[in-house]
């Protein structure tokens, strides 16, 4: 028997018929989904759009309410929970819903836009526990300016919730992390210095925002160094979160004596320090470890990463930005204070936030009691100074929120300023 009469007897064999059959469909149906998968990959490349949007960016939480608020009909739903703060203080909290993980189609003006958001089952993000997630937006069409117009209107609304109000950040690990509700501003008019001291920090800090120019030909780093000092309750925090609302900056807090904040991390936080803020160092006279803590104290802390004074020499002199940086630094104690820390371009401005003024009892009086004469608030602070003992603008609060609607008793009981 030759090989083709074996061939034809194959081919009367109806089972091996059939094989053969199958065969060809199977093999005519996977060209036919290549093809169909090459086809949509070409589509894809090249009249479609993505935009890809990692969790760690800072639009994707902006984008998440955008698309929310434009898929309206979306079904499938993540909920996101924030807080909002009433003229009158208190305080509401808000439900809003993001699209849940998965795919979500809307329309933007002409444009269908399909988005997935997935979540990594496998990878969590090691700082905040976090599963790592994107979203990703195809449309069809070529021009990017799609995406930059959905970016920056997602922008504009998440920013229209915060206008007013002044977010403080705190470090968490590596990253700033919004901390609490975003405050109401607090108006420089509440905040009640001696005579020219808030006046002469307010114009130094909007010369400098004004001139990145200058710095950039001179070829200096653009940042600026203010240092606040004097007793406790003067009014340096309260200055410093009236001033960042003046601005419309927000204020990046760090607490130098943190233990666990190393050289290293302080000066990553230094140089991520989210655009259109005032980094704030408080207390930074209580940062080392001093030689005067026993021996026993400074065993407790024994491998707990602090920052170093050299550390934050380097780290103050390193911070380098295109955008203006502002440093606040505060003290109780400026005596405590190694002279290189203050040097200019570490401390460019320094100011005494001290005791009441006659001048700050006089004007604090006023603005409690605006119908009083000025007469009376003249007699308040001379009766205030008489005493002959300092007293600081947290006390004479004290006093008057005593006798809120009561002036004439402020005045005769100022030796409870004291005992407050
Ligand atoms: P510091 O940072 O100097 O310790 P704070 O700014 O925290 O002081 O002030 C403590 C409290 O006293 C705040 O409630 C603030 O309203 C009030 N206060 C302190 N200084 C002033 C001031 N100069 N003008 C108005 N209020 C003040």
């Amino acid at each position: 028997m030759g090989f083709s009469d074996f061939l034809a007897s194959l081919k009367d064999n109806p089972y091996f018929g059939a094989g053969f059959g199958l065969f060809g469909l199977g093999a005519a149906a996977a060209i036919a989904r290549k093809g169909q998968q090459y086809a949509y990959v070409f589509f894809r490349r090249n009249f479609t759009m993505t935009l890809e949007v990692p969790s760690k960016d800072k639009s994707y939480s902006w984008l998440l309410q955008w698309i929310a608020v434009h898929s309206q009909r979306s079904q499938h739903l993540s909920v996101a929970t924030t807080f909002r703060q009433r003229d009158d203080g208190s305080i509401v909290t808000r439900f809003a819903y993001v699209p849940s993980p998965g795919d979500h189609f809307f329309r933007y003006g002409n444009t269908w836009i399909r988005v997935e958001r997935t979540r990594e089952k496998q990878i969590v993000d090691l700082q905040t526990g976090s599963p790592f997630e994107s979203v990703q937006l195809t449309a069809l069409g070529r021009s990017s300016a799609l995406y930059t117009r959905i970016l920056e209107d997602a922008r504009r609304m998440a920013t229209r919730d915060t206008e007013g109000k002044t977010i403080m950040y705190t470090a968490m690990g590596p990253d700033w992390r919004p901390f609490g509700y975003p405050r109401k501003r607090r108006p420089l008019t509440s905040v009640i210095l001696d005579a020219g001291v808030a006046e002469r920090v307010i114009a130094d800090v909007r010369e400098f925002v004004a001139a990145p120019q200058w710095y950039t030909e001179r070829g200096i780093p653009y940042r600026r160094g203010y240092l606040l000092h004097g007793p406790p309750g003067c009014g340096k925090s309260s200055f410093i979160t009236a001033l960042a609302g003046e601005l419309g900056y927000g204020i990046c807090v760090l607490n130098l004596s943190e233990r666990g904040l190393s050289d290293d991390r302080l000066n990553h936080l230094l140089s991520v320090a989210p655009q259109q803020t005032i980094v704030l160092l408080e207390d930074v006279d209580a940062a080392f470890v001093s030689r005067a803590d026993s021996p026993s104290t400074r065993a407790a802390y024994d491998g707990l990463s602090r920052v170093t004074f050299s550390g934050l020499l380097n780290c103050l002199d390193g911070v380098a930005s295109t955008e203006a940086r502002i440093v606040f630094m505060t003290t109780n104690y400026l005596e405590r204070l190694d002279a290189a820390l203050i040097r200019p371009g570490r401390v460019d401005v320094r100011e005494l936030i001290g005791h009441a003024s006659e001048h700050q009892l006089r004007a604090m009086f006023r603005r409690f009691y605006p119908e009083e004469s000025e007469a009376a608030a003249g007699e308040f602070a001379e009766r205030a100074a008489a005493h002959g003992r300092p007293v600081s603008m947290a006390q004479v609060q004290g006093l008057f929120m005593v006798y809120k609607t009561d002036p004439g008793a402020v005045l005769q009981n100022t030796d409870r300023l004291w005992t407050l």
